[in-house]
């Protein structure tokens, strides 16, 4: 029963995949994001319902658009997959069982699964347009609120642990629309602010903390690099570079998802 329970939960999660990949290349576009038909980008056709099953279609079409035969590019394939994947980790160590639906752990699952959304979308777009989406970030501030609802009514857990971070969401969202107002942009940095405090609701404390630690730490590579780059520039006179700035939103995506992956792994085998 739990394979039938996980082969569902994998597809469901390629699903998902397939509207993150979607979604990261259509929203900065302002595109619509449920209705426009997909078309391959090489002949322009529009794609059918075989052409568009996450995963499944790119093995049986062998990698290529079943009408020019043009090669279809396997980062949607790897997207997919690895969300598929993200999905099975986190619904096993959740505990996530065929013989064990409890409603609680079921609602559980589906705010991760929401969540999840959040951080993919989320760390997508930064990686590839360094921008934060202020419609995404929304999002998170909605989903996490109607999670601390939940938490409060339902699991009965203290709404006192969640002031703070409502009232920090309160205080970004005052000042960046100052900042809209006055630079006609949304901030970059309060972007990341959102989204590291919906990170630290649906994750914890402790999953935020080491989740900070290992940004800080590719960051700090980062630099270094950057840094011992410069200097054989100089030794050998060329133009300095002052390096891209790094995307903080995809660094904090990856490593909450590791460390989230890590501390429930954790709990359920050593706690
Ligand atoms: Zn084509």
């Amino acid at each position: 029963m739990d394979i039938l329970l996980y082969i569902l939960i994998f597809i469901m999660g390629t699903v998902f995949g397939s509207f993150f990949t979607l979604a990261v290349y259509r929203i900065p576009k302002r595109q619509d994001i449920t209705h426009t038909h997909s078309y391959c980008p090489n002949c322009n056709h529009k794609l059918g319902f075989l052409d568009l099953i996450p995963v499944f279609s790119y093995i049986f079409l062998l990698g290529k658009c079943r009408y020019c035969k043009e090669k279809i590019r396997p980062r949607y394939f790897i997207l997919e997959t690895l969300s598929g994947l993200t999905f099975v980790i986190v619904a096993y160590l959740m505990n996530i069982s065929a013989y064990n639906l409890k409603p609680i752990l079921l609602a559980e699952g589906a705010f991760m699964a929401l969540y999840l959304c959040f951080v993919f979308i989320m760390a997508g777009i930064d990686a590839e347009n360094r921008k934060i989406e202020k419609s995404i970030s929304m999002y998170g501030v909605l989903l996490s609120i109607a999670y601390i609802i939940y938490l409060c009514v339902v699991e009965k857990e203290s709404i006192y642990r969640y002031v703070i971070y409502l009232a920090f969401y309160a205080i970004i969202l005052i000042l960046d629309t100052v900042t809209l107002k006055k630079y006609a942009k949304n901030s970059y940095v309060h972007g990341v602010i959102l989204t590291v405090l919906t990170m630290v609701i649906f994750t914890g404390e402790y999953v935020m903390i080491n989740t900070i630690i290992m940004t800080a730490l590719v960051v700090a590579i980062d630099l270094l690099m950057h840094k011992i780059e410069n200097i054989r520039k100089r030794v050998r006179r060329e133009k300095k570079d002052y390096g891209e700035n790094i995307d903080y939103g995809f660094v904090l995506g990856v490593s909450n998802i590791l460390n989230l992956i890590f501390v429930l792994a954790w709990y359920k085998f050593f706690v």
